[in-house]
């Protein structure tokens, strides 16, 4: 069996407790190896290299440009290494080849952008009422303590370590304690390329201790979090206790709203894309679909014989289209929603585990229709291959039904009416919103949430200035004292 090290002060080291953790393949309940299980005193010895580099450490007198190189450099590692990742993030988080490819890509785009990034960073003058030549620049805001959660590990490490390197930054990374493999391949990449010790730190242990211990921590700057909602709220509650900069990417039930007048094959294609890409296991997962009452019976016998589709497997296997769910305790909470829904709706497909691979954590797709807007499916994330189809009269009722949430994530609507398109789509409450498609993700937009789904925005300039201070200094031009108090 492999053992796995975190990364701190640019080596790999185990726990100080010496404590450890297996790590599951999801498809075959196989332990790919172990990791540290990591405590308050390995974060803090994280946090205290992560604050040496920041203050003292090669990394503080960086130029933008040295920071570009070395981000460049990562991304065409992580190019280098693109199968090996692929199968890594595979085997420990299930999902399958083709979107594992697509999430290596994306990461090492994502490192791309933000190296360009690094550059572009900058001030501004002002002309101010008095005699002075007054400027603003913007500074790294100095160790950054970042949680992500186990659905996308490579990606989700990546959008927060790109722009928060780029910017200047040191960091305490922790992934999930389910998929910590790919970030350890990260760190590794890191440090092949140049990136200075202490400028990445890897913890790998649970949320309520190495987590807990992180978002407590006095010397962190920063907190950015990926993950549920629940776990945000106490993240955030923790943060304004110690005035901590926080941003909160958080959960979603996002609406897809079919109207009468859709490019059918494009809402059948992409709609079964929203609700079971990844398992149905993504922060924007088209979960509850609106669907106009004069095609509701076509969309969904439609709906559900594409369904019939997709191939339940393990992600390495070439013909799988679905991986399992992430591990057993999540198989277990969303088949807990599905009991429930098998009591409130009608059961279209699926609700069962495919015949013959017990030996995963597999379900297979699941399609409740004629769903109460207010039933419990209906209104909390399951997080999981199991969608709701519900019917909609008209635009108002449409609208009405995708804003009756306490998220606002993502939000999709397929129909052919441009006008309409636009109509609707700025009366919904949500951050992140497509038309005639679903999910694509471009490193260039804002990716963020309304109400219950988060705070802050990743991704694009914006992802780049909640890593950054702003500091305002004035420079007085004149040569004569003021006089404040005359002798
Ligand atoms: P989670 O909240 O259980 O865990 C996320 C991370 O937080 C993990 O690393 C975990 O170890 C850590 N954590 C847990 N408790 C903690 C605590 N008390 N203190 C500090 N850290 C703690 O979420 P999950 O089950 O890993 O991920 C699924 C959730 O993530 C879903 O709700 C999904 O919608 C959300 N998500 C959101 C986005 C987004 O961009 N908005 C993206 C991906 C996932």
């Amino acid at each position: 069996m492999k053992t796995y090290l975190q990364f701190i002060n640019g080596e790999f080291v185990p726990s100080l407790s010496a404590k450890t953790r297996d790590v599951i393949n999801p498809a075959t309940s196989e332990i790919l190896g172990q990791v540290p299980e990591s405590q308050p005193e390995d974060v803090d010895a994280a946090v205290k290299a992560a604050r040496v580099a920041f203050d003292t450490g090669p990394w503080s007198t960086s130029t933008a440009v040295d920071r570009q190189n070395l981000l460049l450099k990562l991304a065409q590692a992580m190019r280098d290494n693109f199968e090996k990742l692929v199968v890594l993030e595979v085997q420990d988080c299930g999902k399958p080849r083709r979107e594992a490819e697509f999430d290596v890509d994306d990461a090492a785009s994502c490192f791309e952008f933000y190296a360009g990034l690094a550059t572009k960073i900058h001030g501004e003058t002002m002309n101010v009422p008095a005699n002075s030549f007054s400027y603003v620049v913007r500074e790294p805001i100095g160790v950054c303590a970042q949680i992500v959660p186990w659905n996308y590990p490579l990606l989700m490490s990546v959008w927060k370590l790109a722009p928060a390197l780029a910017a200047g930054n040191t960091v305490v990374l922790k992934p999930s304690e389910v998929t910590p493999l790919t970030a350890l391949e990260l760190a590794k990449l890191a440090a092949e390329v140049g990136f200075p010790k202490g400028v990445i730190n890897i913890v790998t242990g649970d949320g309520p201790v190495a987590g807990n211990a992180l978002v407590n921590h006095p010397d962190i700057d920063k907190i950015a979090f990926t993950g549920g909602t629940e776990t945000g709220k106490r993240i955030g509650a923790t943060a304004a206790t110690n005035l901590k900069k926080c941003s909160l990417e958080l959960g979603g039930k996002n609406p897809v709203i079919v109207f009468e007048d859709a490019p059918m094959d494009l809402a059948l294609d992409w709609g079964l894309f929203a609700a079971f890409a990844n398992s149905g296991q993504v922060c924007t997962a088209g979960s509850r679909f609106l669907i106009q009452e004069s095609i509701y019976d076509q969309f969904v016998e439609q709906f559900v014989a594409g369904a019939q589709n997709i191939r339940v497997g393990d992600g390495l296997k070439d013909d799988t289209t679905m991986g399992p769910l992430v591990s057993k305790n999540h198989l277990n909470k969303v088949e807990e929603y599905v009991k429930i829904g098998k009591s409130t709706a009608k059961l279209a497909l699926g609700g069962d585990r495919p015949k013959g691979m017990d030996q995963g954590f597999f379900l297979n797709p699941t399609i409740f229709i004629d769903v109460d807007p207010k039933s419990r499916i209906a209104a909390e994330e399951i997080f999981g291959p199991v969608v709701v189809l519900i019917k909609f009269k008209d635009e108002e009722e449409a609208i009405k039904l995708a804003n009756d949430t306490s998220y606002g994530l993502g939000y999709g609507i397929f129909s052919n009416d441009v006008t309409r398109t636009h109509r609707v789509m700025s009366k919904i409450k949500a951050g992140i919103g497509w038309v005639n498609f679903y999910h694509p993700t471009f490193n260039e937009m804002p990716w963020g949430g309304y109400k219950q789904s988060g705070t802050g925005r990743e991704l694009g300039l914006y992802g780049i200035e909640s890593y950054l201070e702003v500091k305002q200094i004035n420079i007085n031009l004149d040569q004569q004292p003021e006089g404040w108090y005359p002798k």
